[in-house]
């Protein structure tokens, strides 16, 4: 890959800083080249490193990161997508996209940075903020309870649910190989220190509470015991939560199973029975 573009503009002790390092580490260790990747970027401090990164990609409207993904890998299904999105993005602005991508199963690692903040706007709650949090949009303390996204994903058809914890760069980037690797929907939640508008879930705050999934001998071929460990309220739980095998989307849809759509001649469309349609 060329140089980097521009320096990260992030705060010293972001978690995005292990972010990036483990998914160009993840990538690097699928051995499929670089130029086949698309990443797609939300609005946020997350999706600032689409100033960062020298991949293909996509910086997009709030939210709406998940939409344009799939528009991508429905274009060329030879491409490894990837969507680059913050809790806010993922589970609020496109909270509907998240939902539809799970039903679709489309081939898609979405990477969610979960700082449980809108930080690039200056700390907000957003949807996974823990309820009576006082942010700057909540002085007296959240009234909502906090959105649980691993069970939302387990109940919503996901074909592959992680949550992983930014300063674990190693495992985290294997967790990405692995989503990438998956043939479906992917989602790894990442649970990502924000020292400046969320200090007290600092590295500290997460390692006394985090339990590896494989260590509580959990099996991520049961659904059920995904949607238990999702709702655990004792412990933290991280690792990989469910995986089944199903076809993706595109593997659906009879006009992309020869060839990816970019590459269908475009001399073969006859056009002229839908315009009759229109006269
Ligand atoms: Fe990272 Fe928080 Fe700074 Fe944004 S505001 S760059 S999430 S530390």
């Amino acid at each position: 890959m060329p140089d980097y573009p521009f320096a990260p503009t992030w705060c010293p002790g972001c978690g995005n800083f292990a972010i990036w390092a483990a998914l160009k580490n993840g990538i690097a260790t699928t051995g499929v080249p670089s130029e086949k990747f698309a990443i797609f970027y939300d609005v946020g401090c997350a999706g600032d490193m689409a100033d960062f990164n020298t991949y293909y990609g996509f910086h997009t409207l709030h939210g709406r990161a998940l939409p344009t993904a799939v528009g991508a890998k429905l274009a060329n299904h030879d491409l490894k997508v990837i969507v680059v999105i913050g809790d806010g993005g993922c589970y609020g602005e496109g909270g509907t996209h998240f939902i539809n991508l799970m039903r679709g199963n489309h081939d898609i690692t979405v990477l969610v940075h979960n700082n449980h903040r809108y930080s690039l706007t200056t700390g907000q709650m957003s949807p996974t903020t823990e309820k009576g949090t006082k942010t700057k949009s909540t002085p007296e303390g959240s009234i909502e309870e906090a959105q649980n996204p691993i069970a939302l994903a387990v109940s919503n058809h996901a074909t592959f649910v992680a949550r992983e914890f930014a300063p674990d760069i190693a495992r985290l980037a294997s967790r990405i190989t692995q989503g990438i690797k998956h043939g479906g929907f992917a989602l790894i939640d990442i649970l990502q220190p924000c020292p400046i508008f969320n200090p007290v879930q600092s590295p500290n705050w997460y390692r006394e509470r985090l339990v590896k999934l494989e260590d509580e001998g959990h099996s991520s071929e049961n659904l059920e015991a995904a949607w238990k460990q999702s709702m655990r309220t004792d412990k933290l739980p991280i690792g990989l939560f469910f995986q089944e095998s199903k076809p993706a989307y595109h593997e659906q849809v009879t006009e992309l199973q020869d060839l990816p759509l970019v590459k269908h001649p475009i001399e073969t469309v006859n056009l002229t029975n839908l315009l009759k349609e229109f006269k």
